[in-house]
């Protein structure tokens, strides 16, 4: 194996080692929570707080007819019970009878208004929990994908790893330096190829003596325009 060669094998490696890398942290970003998941307990939550407060309406809605009914009661027991007589009284009797019918048909009818609504709300709290249900169930399906798909990698960049080792057996240390500064620089990409008689990375076109020296010198050979070291494959 030439220099380059060598370079160029290690260069490889890296390279898939960062995809790995990169993946990997792209996979522990989407296992820390999805925003699906979080919009549905969020919607989950107010349906619920609004079926609560349903609730408490109707409560109070049918506390009120009760408390009109007990004095629509009690008014009537004084108009019909025998113990008013004057017909002065009774007169104002029966209109207060008749006043608070009307209120209770008013209150009758918020009652009924606020039944309606809590059945909407009750209709609604089960749908966002339906929804949620079926946003955790897709988390659940998609981390347990992700999962293997995570411990699959790790055991891959074990494997890069190793064979990275074995590869910087064959690297001098002087072009190991130059390869890891160029690859900082360049990022990640510390050669290029040879590709129809120009550089395969910044493209710029090489004599026939550079692509001659490139194939047969060596050392590394760099490319005049991007700096990078050049590889004939
Ligand atoms: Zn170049």
């Amino acid at each position: 194996m030439s220099r380059a060669s060598s370079l160029y094998r290690l260069q490889e490696l890296d390279l898939a080692i960062d995809r790995a890398h990169a993946r990997l942290a792209e996979i522990d970003r989407l296992l820390s929570g999805s925003a699906a998941v979080s919009a549905a307990r969020a919607a989950d939550e107010k349906a619920r707080v609004a079926l609560q407060r349903g609730k408490a309406s109707v409560k109070e809605a049918e506390l009120s007819v009760a408390g009109q009914r007990a004095k629509l009661e009690t008014a009537e027991r004084s108009l019909y019970g025998g113990s008013v007589r004057n017909p002065k009284e009774l007169q104002d009797l029966q209109a207060d009878v008749e006043s608070l019918k009307r209120h209770l048909a008013v209150l009758e009818d918020r009652a009924l208004e606020t039944m309606l609504a809590l059945e909407e709300l009750e209709s609604a709290g089960s749908r966002a929990a339906e929804a949620l249900a079926s946003a955790e169930t897709a988390q659940r399906m998609e981390y347990a994908s992700l999962a293997g798909e995570r411990d699959q990698l790790l055991s891959r960049t074990n494997t890069l790893q190793a064979e990275r080792e074995a590869a910087l057996a064959g690297v001098a240390e002087k072009d190991l330096a130059l390869y890891s500064r160029l690859r900082d620089s360049m990022g990640g990409y510390a050669l290029a190829l040879l590709r129809d008689d120009s550089c395969g990375a910044c493209g710029v076109g090489l004599s026939a003596a550079e692509c001659q020296t490139v194939r047969n010198r060596p050392e590394p050979v760099r490319c005049h325009q991007c700096g990078r070291i050049l590889y004939a494959g």
